[in-house]
């Protein structure tokens, strides 16, 4: 994610107005978007739910990030993850193991980006900013103009920020590799997505901790 380019807003508090769903134009756009493609759906019917080409990519959340376009995927191709940083949580791993225990994929990617939010702050400022109940406390010039408050955010959430970008894919590669539940033959990428470029850089210290082994002999 990056925040540094979000256009001001008066919704601090996360409230808004309600209207009725036939109003809500996301909504609609979204439902109008989904009959177009559900009338060209064609043989996609028959895909299966393993992943075509084996592969897996953990990945951030970030809005301008596509990875069906930046690695050429199309439906049926691959297990995409997401999440804030595109980092290696519990639950990542979770469906990661999953994703080659059940779904046999063999080759997973793990894409950090440049110009990532969960590199501009840390675990503490998160938690100051969620904490905050007071408009005036929210210091002019921010760049978090879409902070929600909220009182009841737990200060033990670890927000998995970052100060490095290339030790933070070396990092999570490494978590991933040493999991009991991550098989040896699988092979761990780690890569750079360039926010400004749409290019694809390798980490070699990532890519050296996820090259697959072969496992020992029983
Ligand atoms: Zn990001």
């Amino acid at each position: 994610m990056s925040y540094s380019e979000i256009p001001p807003t008066d919704d601090l508090n996360g409230t808004r107005a309600v209207s009725p769903l036939e109003d809500n134009r996301t909504l609609q756009e979204i439902l109008e978007a989904n009959r177009a493609y559900a009338e060209s759906f064609g043989d996609k019917a028959r895909l299966t739910g393993a992943p075509r080409r084996r592969m897996a990519i953990l990945t951030c959340m970030d809005a301008r990030m596509d990875p069906a376009r930046f690695s050429g995927l199309s439906e049926g191709d691959a297990h995409v993850i997401r999440n804030a940083g595109g980092r290696a949580s519990d639950d990542a791993i979770r469906s990661l193991v999953v994703s080659c225990k059940l779904m046999g994929t063999t080759d997973w990617f793990v894409i950090h980006h440049s110009g990532c939010g969960m590199q501009s702050y840390t675990d503490e400022d998160i938690r100051h900013l969620l904490g905050l109940d007071d408009d005036h406390d929210h210091a002019e010039g921010t760049k978090w103009h879409h902070v929600k408050k909220s009182s009841h955010t737990a200060s033990d959430i670890h927000w998995l920020t970052f100060t490095d970008l290339a030790q933070s894919i070396v990092e999570d590669v490494e978590r991933i590799r040493q999991h009991p539940l991550v098989p040896p033959t699988v092979a761990i990428y780690g890569y750079i997505y360039h926010i400004h470029h749409g290019t694809l850089e390798p980490v070699a210290e990532a890519n050296r901790i996820g090259a697959p082994r072969t496992p020992s002999p029983a």
